[in-house]
């Protein structure tokens, strides 16, 4: 017979404070740290085999016992852990809306389910020469945020050397993975062009949304930050559809040619879920929506090539649905604002015109002359219907 002894104390010994703009997670793994445990230990310590295990990421309702028994044992006020929780930063949004690994293996003691804690190495840096500690922002893993609006650099999601979500770990003058300790670096570079700009820009945009704020007349009209947000929702929803038969994605036909690399949506997942996929896979998603809405804004001005070429390759795309998910698709558009709404009706019934891959994609470029050094050559064929 074994009898295992484990101590476990009141309270913790060390115990950062949250910061304002944080999120639990961050949070927590940053008292772990500060008490040589690893973030696994530090929940089950916390639970002390009383509390009920977490089947649901923590950061996101934590339920009342959770910040309770936190509160005391990281001796702070209940109200500052209510007040760094995903719902207080961002209320009335559930978790749909924020970006998680399609598949999670947790050290022990961790949560079956996790978000995925994207980090900007730069803002690192700032933070730990501002505050002596690095932390992840709450908007970080909002699925829509790709990258730093700072720094226009992407926000890394998992170590690109063992692929797995990490929390930041400081060592030998750079940020690198806390399981594999390679240096935490993006796994797909782009170069800053307005292209670039103009995506960020658009997350800027449905940031705004989350905030309450209404999106500029240009878009989509006179609405409002939430309605504008449930119209961006539907058009991620078509978007990543995969139809059946070739089994393609929407948003990889749009995508400008600038961003296309080997690397396409519906050639890596099979059932492509926006929130969990990786940021580049969302990023080619969100410069996707951004020539849609670029093509059917509320106010005129609009370049009319770009419309051709969204209709076209949306008509492209409607005739690769069956009937009825083509009918489910327009149907969804009738409460869209009335310029998006035309758009997609005057795309799913236009009459077939004589394939124009080449020049269709081609237009949807946001640049001239030869591409970005380093990219691979573009294979139109992998798009073509
Ligand atoms: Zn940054
Ligand atoms: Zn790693």
């Amino acid at each position: 017979m074994s009898v295992e002894f484990r101590f476990v104390p009141e309270v913790l010994p060390m115990a950062p404070r949250p910061m304002s703009d944080e999120w639990i997670s961050s949070w927590l793994h940053r008292v772990a740290t500060a008490n040589t445990l690893s973030f696994g230990e530090l929940l089950e310590s916390v639970r002390g085999g009383h509390l009920p295990s977490l089947d649901r990421a923590m950061d996101h309702a934590l339920p009342m016992a959770w910040r309770t028994r936190l509160a005391t044992f990281c001796r702070i006020p209940e109200s500052w852990i209510s007040a760094i929780d995903l719902r207080s930063h961002f209320p009335n949004r559930n978790l749909i809306w924020f970006t998680h690994p399609r598949s999670f293996c947790g050290d022990p003691g961790e949560p079956s389910l996790q978000l995925s804690r994207p980090f900007c190495v730069h803002c690192g840096e700032e933070q730990k020469e501002r505050h002596g500690r690095a932390y992840i922002r709450a908007e970080w893993p909002l699925a829509f945020r790709t990258h730093c609006p700072r720094h226009l650099s992407p926000l890394i999601d998992r170590c690109g050397s063992c692929g797995m979500i990490t929390f930041p770990s400081w060592s030998a003058g750079r940020f690198c993975c806390q399981r594999c300790r390679a240096t935490l670096q993006p796994t797909h570079t782009l170069l800053h062009s307005p292209g670039l700009s103009a995506v960020i820009r658009l997350q800027e945009i449905i940031h705004g949304g989350f905030l309450g704020r209404h999106p500029n007349l240009r878009w989509l009209g006179s609405v409002s930050g939430s309605e504008f947000l449930r119209v961006v929702f539907d058009l991620i929803d078509v978007l990543t559809h995969r139809t059946a038969q070739p089994g393609l994605v929407l948003a990889d036909l749009l995508v400008p040619d600038e961003f296309r690399r080997a690397y396409n949506v519906g050639g890596r997942f099979q059932s492509p879920q926006f929130s969990a996929l990786p940021w580049f896979a969302r990023f080619l998603v969100l410069a996707a929506l951004n020539q849609v809405l670029l093509a059917f804004p509320a106010t005129p001005g609009h370049p009319p090539e770009l419309v051709v070429a969204v209709e076209r390759l949306l008509n492209r795309f409607f005739r690769c649905l069956p009937f009825e998910q083509k009918a489910g698709i327009l149907k969804r558009s009738e409460t869209w604002p009335a310029w998006l709404r035309m758009g997609f009706h005057q795309a799913a019934t236009m009459v077939r015109q004589r394939p124009r891959r080449r020049y269709a994609v081609q237009w949807l470029g946001t640049t001239s002359g030869p591409g970005p050094r380093g990219s691979p050559p573009v294979k139109y064929t992998k798009f073509t219907f």
